[in-house]
């Protein structure tokens, strides 16, 4: 049974620093992260997986927050399941969060952008939480092979081990990672979004419903069985646009992984370290 000390929550209002707190305290944290043992510490006296019309979780909270409960929508694939528990959880432990939420699919793939309304603001915090609280910065990092460089391999096996869908766990990765590192996600060879990590100093240039680069190697892949991937490396010029600071390389690696369904992600890196530009 994992127990808390809830005092040293008192002051915390930042999602990372709640997950530290956390963390912290249960130094033998297991992977993947036990969620509902979590949620038990904190007051969440009952999680209910239930049909749920038009949302996927929702909380019930007293007004002090001191206890509640969770339902979460039970037509939801797994990993869509458990990534709504840790948002409802966000909402619990961030105190400017309401007490009585309800989130749909909206609120759940809110990210990052200029003009969002304050309402999304709270949405977006409580996916922070939730990736936060299940994929911790301590433990992803520290994962085998994660500090080598950039790897399909490694991302497809982190985001198995810490029961999350390979989007979470690619995202996360991205966002983690110490080396330049990018994934574009496609759909049946159209462009749906992009994630790079910060150390990623060039723009992609397909963006959003463009088509996936001629050039690029998902083309090559696309006859491959599903779950299955495939690496290649193509003109760097294929994806992406050149820097102000740092010199383009001649190549990029691509790492294709054909997921299903047409669903396609491809992780970019470079072989050499990035070379900045003379002044
Ligand atoms: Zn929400």
């Amino acid at each position: 049974m994992i127990e808390l000390d809830l005092i040293e929550f008192a002051d915390l209002v930042k999602p990372k620093q709640i997950v530290d707190e956390i963390t912290s305290q249960i130094p033998d944290l297991p992977i993947p992260v036990p969620l509902e043992d979590i949620a038990a510490a904190v007051g969440i006296n009952k999680i209910e997986y239930t049909t749920l019309d038009g949302f996927e979780g929702a909380l019930l909270a007293d007004k002090e927050k001191t206890k509640g409960a969770i339902l979460i929508n039970s037509n939801s694939r797994h990993h869509r399941q458990r990534f709504s528990l840790g948002h409802e959880l966000g909402h619990y432990m961030l105190p400017r969060h309401g007490h009585k939420m309800q989130c749909g699919i909206d609120d759940l793939i809110t990210k990052e952008s200029k003009n969002l309304s304050s309402k999304q603001k709270i949405e977006l915090e409580a996916n922070q939480f939730s990736a936060e609280i299940l994929m911790p910065q301590k433990h992803f990092r520290s994962y085998k092979g994660y500090n080598n460089s950039p790897s399909m391999d490694c991302l497809i096996a982190q985001a198995n081990d810490f029961d999350v869908s390979f989007e979470a766990g690619a995202q996360r990765y991205c966002r983690l990672h110490d080396e330049p590192v990018a994934v574009v996600f496609s759909l049946n060879n159209i462009v749906r979004y992009s994630c790079k990590s910060t150390e990623f100093p060039f723009w992609i240039t397909p963006g959003k419903n463009d088509p996936v680069p001629s050039g690029s190697s998902i083309r090559k892949a696309s006859n491959s069985p599903e779950n299955s991937t495939y690496s290649g490396s193509a003109l760097s010029s294929t994806w992406i646009g050149d820097d102000k600071y740092f010199l383009t390389p001649e190549d990029i690696i691509e790492e294709v992984y054909v997921m299903q369904n047409g669903y396609v992600a491809t992780m970019l890196y470079f072989e050499d370290e990035l070379e900045e530009k003379e002044c």
